[in-house]
């Protein structure tokens, strides 16, 4: 029988083969707050797998400012920021976000996912070209393909690759658009940013940077991978910034020129077509910013802990990460070995979720690691017990 004959009859078929491949995945159902412990099937964890890098997804004064939030703008924006969802509380946000990553204007997103699909289908059709690292956060891989451009891969921080294939295209009139994570999701190494506006500049492209997990934690001030001190607006022309993450809220934001930000109000559909973050939201993430900018300690923190991590893995004999993020992946290989070790983890009060395929290539099945400001280093020692009871043992 030919696929077309089976219908959808075959999804349970298709759910069989994932659960044989161990691809299938399941939601762990957390019972508390994110923080550095959580309580996931009744028992208390030290929490290794979230991307609240600050620590600040429960802080209190957070938590306030969007609690006096509800109280004056109540739960629900009601529309579309085009409509009559774009409140003071939006507005506020806005100007604050492009005051923080010095640059003419921001424009809030309902989340990253959302921002990385709609600006890159808002800026490039038929006939135009991108560029993409092939370790890309989906949400950039998705809209370089749902752009309709000649799409094209670049191996991971290959620049010398990615300066071929931009210059062959060259003598073609259209736009041509560079995307890459700012620091990479699943690995926590950084983009070759000095490379790759270099490249951008000779070849008369665009770049696009998805700082999702470089705003707020790197640089003395947390203003992430694109620090305005060294970079300006025209090295970068498109910032993504997520709020999910380090600023412990929800939402993102795409920082730029006037231009830029106007094309979007005018003519990207997932920032047209979908309810603007209820205000209160806005309200906390404004709270939020204050303090990523002013607590550097949490930053400081970071550091010390990723060092002693590193250490330890060092004198473990473990694969050491290639990065210096607080994302700290151990790259097992196999799927199977690194169910084990995560379950084995876990059995030992440590929390540490097992990436596989197809969120990370095949044969590089790892154990996301990642730390917080929240955590101690007591915590880091308790890890690296737990991972030699787990691996070396
Ligand atoms: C998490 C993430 C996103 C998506 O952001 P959300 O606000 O969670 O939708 C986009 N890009 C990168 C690199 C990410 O890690």
């Amino acid at each position: 029988m030919s696929k077309h004959e089976h219908g959808f009859r075959d999804l349970e078929t298709r759910l069989d083969e994932l659960r044989s491949r161990q691809l299938f995945r399941t939601r762990r159902i957390v019972e508390s707050p994110q923080g550095r412990e959580i309580v996931v099937d009744g028992r208390s964890l030290l929490n290794f797998s979230s991307n609240d890098y600050l620590g600040l997804a429960s802080d209190p004064r957070i938590a306030e400012a969007f609690q006096e939030g509800i109280q004056t703008w109540g739960t629900g924006s009601g529309a579309s920021h085009l409509i009559s969802g774009h409140t003071a509380a939006h507005h506020a946000l806005e100007e604050e976000l492009a005051d923080f990553v010095e640059r003419p204007r921001a424009l809030l997103f309902g989340s990253g996912y959302a921002a990385n699909v709609g600006v890159i289908n808002a800026l490039l059709s038929i006939g135009d070209q991108v560029f993409e690292d092939r370790l890309n956060h989906a949400s950039l891989l998705d809209g370089g393909w749902i752009s309709r451009a000649d799409f094209q891969w670049f191996e991971h921080c290959d620049m010398d690759q990615l300066q071929c294939l931009v210059a062959q295209g060259t003598d073609r009139p259209c736009r041509r658009l560079i995307v890459s994570d700012g620091i990479f999701s699943m690995d926590g190494d950084k983009c070759r940013l000095d490379e790759l506006i270099e490249i951008a500049h000779n070849t008369d492209s665009w770049l696009q940077i998805d700082d999702a997990h470089g705003i707020g934690v790197h640089g003395d001030h947390g203003k992430g991978t694109v620090d305005p001190v060294s970079y300006t607006t025209e090295d970068v022309p498109v910032l993504i910034g997520t709020l999910g993450k380090a600023f412990g809220t929800a939402g993102a934001f795409v920082a730029g020129e006037e231009a830029l930000i106007e094309t979007l109000i005018q003519r990207s559909r997932n920032y047209i077509f979908t309810t603007a973050m209820p205000a209160a939201l806005a309200c906390a993430t404004s709270r939020s910013l204050e303090i990523v900018l002013h607590e550097s300690w949490r930053r400081a923190r970071l550091t010390v802990l990723v060092k002693r991590f590193q250490e330890g893995i060092r004198s473990l004999g473990l694969p050491m990460p290639q990065s210096h993020s607080p994302i700290q992946p151990l790259v097992l290989g196999e799927t199977e070995t690194t169910l084990s070790v995560a379950h084995s983890l876990e059995a030992q009060g440590c929390f540490v979720v097992p990436i596989r395929p197809p969120t990370v290539p095949v044969d590089t099945s790892r154990l996301r690691i990642t730390f917080t400001a929240a955590h101690s280093e007591g915590d880091v020692d308790r890890l690296l017990e737990a991972l030699n009871t787990a691996c070396v043992e």
